[in-house]
């Protein structure tokens, strides 16, 4: 991992976080984007140099082709072409159904896979020239096993999950592999906010009855990051407790 040039694409907050933090201690170059929280994300960049690590922050709103080109030209400029992605800005929106808005549609699908695709086109045609690339998104179990008021969240982390098999089979010949990981209930600012009735029956389906944390996501996203992962590829990985199995 030392001196590998990583890009966490929502590492503000919540698991990108402890993603970014868990390369930054491995010795990658941490490039990290938010979206709105400036603040959080200059706190990240100093938890990981205030270990003696790498990092920096870039304001980059995934749904934004422009913003998106710039980020990946900015992290070439500041640590050189990325080398590791993660696809990991996400938003989460609870919506019945019949009343989903196509414009709730597309906020979430957009941010999701939408988001996704643009970042990984821009990084694997440098991983491409340089035969060597790792890209990992943070999907969702809600993919695997769909979610009641969030048939948008669901379609676009099933999405994501058939993405990644798609790439993974394209990019194997060049040393890049693709996997997705999918969390299930993580102790995150997307999960706090539930009502206490939703989460608990949250978590009577989680045979571990808990939830996880960003730490558990961190650890296995670090090891697909890195050497010992060469020959996982087109993987779709639950960090979830068990709720899906
Ligand atoms: P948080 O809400 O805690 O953090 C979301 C992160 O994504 C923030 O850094 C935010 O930036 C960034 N972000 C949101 N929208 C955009 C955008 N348009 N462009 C760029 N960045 C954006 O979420 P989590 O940490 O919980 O979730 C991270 C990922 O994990 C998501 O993809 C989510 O779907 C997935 N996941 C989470 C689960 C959970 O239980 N928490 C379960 C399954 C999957 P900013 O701070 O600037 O707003």
């Amino acid at each position: 991992m030392k001196d590998r040039v990583a890009l966490v694409t929502g590492g503000s907050r919540g698991i990108g976080r402890a993603i970014a933090i868990e390369l930054g201690k491995s010795g990658a170059k941490v490039a990290i984007t938010y979206n709105t929280n400036e603040a959080l994300a200059a706190k990240v960049v100093e938890e990981i140099t205030g270990k003696g690590g790498t990092a920096k922050a870039f304001k980059a709103d995934v749904n934004n082709a422009e913003e998106v080109n710039s980020l990946f030209k900015s992290v070439k400029e500041v640590f050189g072409p990325v080398q590791i992605l993660i696809n990991n800005a996400g938003i989460i929106r609870q919506c019945p159904l019949p009343l989903l808005s196509e414009q709730e549609w597309d906020e979430v699908v957009d941010t999701n896979l939408k988001g996704t695709f643009t970042c990984t086109r821009l990084a694997v045609r440098e991983m491409m020239r340089a035969r060597w690339g790792r890209i990992i998104i943070i999907s969702s179990d809600a993919g695997r096993l769909g979610e009641a008021m969030g048939s948008h969240y669901a379609a676009s982390k099933a999405g994501t999950n058939g993405f990644a098999k798609s790439a993974a089979r394209e990019l194997a010949p060049y040393n890049i592999t693709v996997n997705a990981v999918t969390p299930g209930y993580i102790e995150t600012d997307m999960t706090t906010g539930a009502d206490e009735a939703i989460r608990k029956k949250q978590l009577d389906s989680v045979p571990a009855r808990k939830m996880g944390d960003p730490q558990d996501v961190a650890w296995l996203v670090e090891f697909l990051a890195g050497e010992k992962a060469r020959y996982i590829t087109g993987q779709t990985i639950s960090v979830d407790g068990g709720l899906f199995m």
